[in-house]
């Protein structure tokens, strides 16, 4: 029996040295990597997945505690998108944006049925980032302001406005596209910029300093806020009680746009359709991507609502994607609703959150001194690693590399070394399994992480 099948049809088993130095070979010598120093790197040939597992070619197999840079929410090859991307691909390819399609259209109806009340439509997009560019070029003609306010500890994406919106080291060699980007702080009351004691008095401040941002800005020249719902990869931060409800309020006293970052925990990350739909506030735009065919193929958007629609009904809108709306996506997308339903998934997420994940960090927490704070929701959830509990020094500087960032890494090697891929992000361990895994698996996670913080408590 074979291991894999290679790109030219053979049949393969692990342990073939040759078929791996030939996957090596043609990464280092002919493909650009994002983020890296291109001669720095050594990436894993990774030689297939299957479910919430994946394999290199030595044949070691690892649990995916990552979903791919939180995007595979249904795992590796589900059945459901694979068989949707070849009846369509069977029935037609690619059609451009200008025509009507079926596919299409049955996702924007999907999308806009799950979204907010007064959602209108759907633009689709080729990712998260240029979701995020179309939104705030969506957000200043309905205006006719400028400036857009995002908030420091956040990832937007690498395109000119969203990567001059992102809060954080991945801007600064790219330094200012955009120049109507101000940036503000979000609530983080663990460590507060407001020396907060209570998520009841971090939501107050951090509205208060909010209003000042705005007041000092001039509210008549702000177009939108731009905001992850629940940030992500800058380290899983659930908005306390009241804030997004309170930034509505603020949108609305001064005539600004609400944007809702939902890349990363749209379509299930924490349970919901949409994780605005958990606190309690209706966004006025809502870019979207990853999980929403789990990056089969590559597609994103932003949901416009009625009001925003309504501007261009008589006026062009000027942006377009030649791939907008791409058929192999939205077959995909439309898949992703149908096994949602199938599977339960929602259902699954909420259970599996509050019923497997918090109590084990809760009782990791009690035993591991390096556990500074854990905070989630659903399959979404940060360790925030420290060195000394007491003062909340991260394990690890900010921004840390090389030697500085080296208790961190033996961290997350010590994860790789029993077979989890984890999602590391600064002093952070976060969890974002793929949304089908079984409680066995992922308790089977849990328990590598377990072991693996003994290495932290180490540096404690
Ligand atoms: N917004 C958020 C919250 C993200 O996490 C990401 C990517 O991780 C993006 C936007 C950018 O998406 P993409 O990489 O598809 O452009």
């Amino acid at each position: 029996m074979s291991d894999y099948t290679d790109l030219t049809g053979t049949e393969r088993s692990f342990g073939d040295a040759e078929a791996e130095q030939a996957v090596r070979q043609n990464d280092r010598q002919y493909v650009f990597h994002s983020w890296s120093a291109q001669g720095a790197i050594d990436p894993l040939p990774v030689a297939k997945g299957e479910g919430v597992r994946f394999w290199d070619y030595a044949g070691t197999e690892y649990l995916d505690f990552s979903s791919q840079l939180v995007n595979l929410n249904l795992g590796h090859q589900h059945p459901g998108l694979v068989q949707a991307i070849q009846e369509q691909a069977g029935r037609l390819a690619t059609i451009q944006p200008a025509v009507a399609n079926d596919v299409r259209g049955e996702l924007a109806k999907r999308i806009v049925e799950h979204s907010f009340t007064g959602a209108r439509s759907v633009f689709f997009t080729n990712g998260g980032a240029d979701a995020n560019e179309y939104a705030v070029r969506m957000a200043r003609q309905h205006t006719g302001r400028q400036k857009v306010l995002a908030r420091y500890r956040s990832y937007h994406g690498s395109t000119a406005t969203a990567i001059t919106m992102t809060g954080e080291p991945r801007r600064w060699a790219n330094g200012v596209i955009d120049a109507n980007v101000v940036h503000f702080e979000g609530p983080y009351a663990y460590r507060s910029a407001f020396h907060a004691e209570s998520p009841e008095q971090e939501t107050e401040r951090a509205l208060a300093h909010l209003e000042r941002t705005i007041q000092f800005e001039g509210p008549e020249t702000i177009a939108a806020i731009v905001l992850e719902t629940v940030t992500g990869t800058n380290g899983v931060l659930v908005p306390p009680p009241g804030y997004l409800p309170g930034v509505r309020e603020l949108c609305d006293r001064h005539g600004i746009l609400l944007i809702c970052d939902e890349v990363m925990v749209g379509f299930g990350r924490i349970g919901e359709w949409f994780a605005y739909q958990a606190f309690d506030v209706r966004p006025d735009l809502v870019t979207f991507a990853k999980g929403v065919n789990s990056g089969y193929v590559p597609i994103g958007g932003v949901v416009i609502s009625e009001d925003i629609h309504r501007t261009f009904e008589q006026r062009p809108f000027p942006g377009g994607l030649t791939y907008s709306g791409h058929p192999l996506a939205c077959a995909t997308g439309v898949a992703t609703f149908d096994i949602f339903e199938r599977e339960g998934i929602l259902e699954r997420v909420r259970d599996l959150g509050s019923r497997v994940v918090e109590p084990r960090l809760a009782e990791m927490a009690a035993k591991h001194p390096s556990i500074g704070e854990y905070r989630g929701r659903g399959l979404f959830w940060a360790l925030d690693l420290v060195k000394d509990r007491e003062t909340r020094e991260p394990l690890i500087p900010f921004n840390a590399s090389g030697e500085a960032a080296a208790p961190f890494t033996a961290v997350v090697n010590a994860c790789k070394a029993a077979g989890l891929w984890p999602f590391a992000a600064g002093n952070r361990l976060q969890i974002a399994p793929p949304l089908i895994i079984s409680e066995a698996d992922l308790v089977t996670g849990l328990d590598i992480i377990d072991a693996a913080l003994d290495v932290a408590d180490g540096y404690t």
